[in-house]
């Protein structure tokens, strides 16, 4: 079985390798035996090996020899307002990106959005990265939310481990393109709340996991 730090390295490459991450740009984080790691800034994610993994306290101090993600902050309030969260992805994929620089959240355009909470998905008000100021305006956009776009940034998800976060970041950049191809095609017709609500309930009782037998 791989560790911690060995999935973390896994999840923040298969980003890179989906197309949803170009060079050094987006995070990835986990929550953890030892507590929170997160990639380190600005270290290209081929050249991660474990021990290069920050580990990140809950004051914002960290252990370890390089320094971890300027994203640091808005990871680690995610962790400390969502007790189910064990991984988060942050990436800058083109869809959720152009979204984010028109600063539009995505509608009610396809029923998989319930898959993030509700019938839209946020954008956050822009703020520097790195900054107090950008976790605070993440933190207001992701209200009953497991995703949300960041203004002239890109996007964020969140799920109960780094795989289950990164699975929801990569369907959260289809939902973003589907949406821009849909305006191509004319404008979405968008769900209503009641769709949206039966869409909700239906992944709970008919598409619940199937584990066979
Ligand atoms: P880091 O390399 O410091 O994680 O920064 C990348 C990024 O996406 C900042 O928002
Ligand atoms: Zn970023």
């Amino acid at each position: 079985m791989l560790s911690d730090r060995e999935n973390l390295i896994a999840a923040a490459r298969a980003m890179a390798a989906r197309g949803l991450s170009i060079g050094t740009s987006g995070n990835v984080s986990l929550r953890g035996a030892e507590g929170i790691l997160i990639t380190p800034s600005a270290v290209p994610y081929e050249a991660l090996t474990p021990e290069m993994i920050p580990l990140l306290r809950p004051d914002g101090s960290f252990e370890g020899r390089f320094r971890p993600s300027s994203e640091w902050r808005f990871h680690l309030d995610i962790y400390l307002s969502r007790p189910s969260a064990g991984g988060i992805v942050h990436h800058h994929a083109p869809y959720c990106t152009a979204l984010s620089v028109a600063r539009r959240e995505i509608p009610a355009c396809h029923y998989m959005i319930t898959r993030f909470g509700g019938g839209s998905v946020r954008c956050a008000d822009y703020a520097l990265f790195g900054t107090e100021a950008l976790s605070k305006a993440i933190l207001n956009a992701l209200e009953g939310r497991t995703a949300c776009l960041m203004a002239n940034h890109g996007g964020l998800a969140l799920g109960r481990d780094v795989f289950a976060a990164l699975g929801a970041a990569t369907e959260l950049e289809a939902l973003a393109q589907q949406y821009m191809l849909s305006l191509q095609a004319g404008g979405p017709v968008l769900l209503s709340d009641q769709e949206i609500e039966d869409a909700t309930n239906q992944f709970a009782t008919a598409y619940r996991p199937n584990t066979g037998g």
